[in-house]
């Protein structure tokens, strides 16, 4: 019966992590809330669950997902109630998604049609960026409508020219706006001339194989736009994100950007840090599976990431969830096969296996407790303005709670997970690590690594000011 609103519920004898400090406390729910923190004694509650031994860290928010996404003829394998369970299972407990205002459609139409898409669906809390791919109207006049609307990030692409890119006076205005109003501006960084000319050669020499898709979009192209997004940022002032930073020379150009003073932030992910390029030798099919934007990289680069994170040159382990199933990437974005490396459908899947992943660091010594937290749970809230709702632990926060059980073993092959697609990544590796319990409000979303979360309970959180790092109190 643990978890129905309005039973209070203890966690106890837990090490409770936070960004800043770890120690042996209790975890008083009610309603939904957490009540209290510290050493409870006596206190009673309606169940009790024994967390000795066991870390207990707050619901690790995940800013960067894409479900039930339309690609060509393809969507996204993982609608908001597969990817909110694998979510959940793997102890995350907000997702914020990338709804998308094609062009000539309205923000108010995309993020309807987004809406659309979770609600009643998702098993866990979660929110909306906005990806504006056009100016219609003013930027400050779409801005305010999504601030209206809880929609406090937008997301804009310096590449994909056919749908979703646009010009640096685009990305200009839009951070002005986002400046005034408080919202933060996430950019996809890589730069489309160099990718348009590298792609060109590459087919008119006949390569066609996914080896060619990290060829043509080299670690150049990262670092030489996310010097734009820099030069843009420092201009209008604006709080700048670059999302899913995979390369070593595109970290260099943040570290000096944050040294220079500007609010400028990057997140990577687990597949760069984790995978490399040796998977484009793989056969085409298998790998086909590991097309995504920006590519994988040689292994130095992930040596820089880790490091990265450690220093806080890097703020946030996001996914970029967008599972393909193999039958999805060999079709291709038009269907009937793909022929070339322009048309398998871009993406990995991981919104099961972050914590886990970065966990591993902390568990070989090279990353600390807090970290970990902080990179997954707690900055990701306060950038995307969920916080002190969401990635803390505190009185007055959101029950989104994870008992993580620091030696459960867990082999991450596709049968052991629930994301909806039939192979992983990460196949090989077996993670020391594995949220044993998962509260989203209160109610018990996961057990050790099951489902037992209901679609419909996860409600929409519209977010407050983003892209500042402001301390909690
Ligand atoms: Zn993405």
């Amino acid at each position: 019966m643990v978890g129905s609103q309005a039973q209070a519920l203890l966690i106890r004898g837990g090490d409770v992590v936070s960004s800043e400090e770890v120690r042996r406390a209790d975890v008083f729910i009610r309603n939904e809330r957490i009540e209290r923190v510290g050493a409870l004694g006596d206190v009673t509650a309606d169940a009790t669950i024994d967390a000795a031994g066991k870390l207990v860290i707050p619901g690790a928010v995940d800013v960067h997902t894409h479900l039930d996404m339309e690609v060509g003829v393809t969507r996204s394998s993982d609608d908001f109630t597969s990817g909110t369970v694998a979510a959940a299972c793997g102890g995350t407990t907000t997702v914020i998604d990338f709804a998308t205002a094609y062009r000539g459609e309205s923000l108010a139409e995309g993020l309807a049609a987004w809406h659309g898409k979770a609600t009643d669906n998702a098993v866990i809390d979660y929110s909306f960026h906005m990806t504006i791919t056009e100016l219609a109207r003013p930027a400050d006049d779409l801005v305010a409508e999504m601030v209206e609307a809880g929609i406090t990030s937008f997301k804009l692409y310096m590449t994909y020219p056919e749908r979703l890119m646009v010009s640096d006076e685009v990305i200009s205005e839009v951070m002005k706006a986002a400046e005034r109003q408080g919202a933060l501006v996430c950019l996809h960084c890589e730069d489309d001339a160099t990718i348009a000319v590298r792609r060109a050669e590459a087919l008119g020499a006949g390569h066609t194989q996914p080896r060619w898709h990290a060829q043509s979009r080299p670690p150049e192209a990262e670092a030489d736009a996310v010097l734009r997004a820099i030069r843009l940022a420092e201009n209008t002032g604006a709080a700048c994100y670059v999302v899913h930073l995979s390369s070593a020379p595109a970290l260099e150009r943040v570290r000096v950007a944050r040294e220079s003073g500007l609010d400028f932030y990057a997140e990577t992910c687990p597949q760069y840090l984790y995978l490399s390029a040796e998977r484009y030798e793989d056969a085409p099919a298998t790998a086909a599976h590991y097309v995504c934007a920006p590519p994988l990289r040689d292994p130095h680069h992930a040596e820089e990431l880790w490091e990265g994170l450690k220093r806080g040159h890097l703020q946030v382990v996001a996914t970029d969830h967008c599972p393909f199933t193999s039958a999805d990437k060999r079709a291709g974005l038009a269907g009937g096969g793909w022929s070339d490396f322009t048309q398998i459908p871009g993406g990995v899947p991981g919104i099961e296996t972050r914590l886990a992943l970065v966990y591993q660091k902390v568990d070989e010594g090279r990353l600390g407790l807090t970290d970990w937290v902080d990179r997954c749970c707690t900055t990701p809230a306060k950038l995307f303005g969920l916080h002190p709702r969401k990635g803390e632990l505190i009185a007055g926060a959101d029950a989104d709670v994870v008992v993580f059980d620091p030696s459960a073993e867990r082999p991450l092959v596709a049968e052991r997970l629930h994301m909806n697609v039939d192979y992983s990544p990460y196949e090989d590796i077996t993670v020391r690590g594995w949220p044993s319990l998962v509260l989203s409000r209160g109610r018990v979303v996961a057990r050790d690594g099951e489902p037992a979360g209901t679609p419909g309970w996860g409600r929409f959180v519209p977010r407050g000011p983003s892209g500042r790092l402001i301390d909690g109190t």
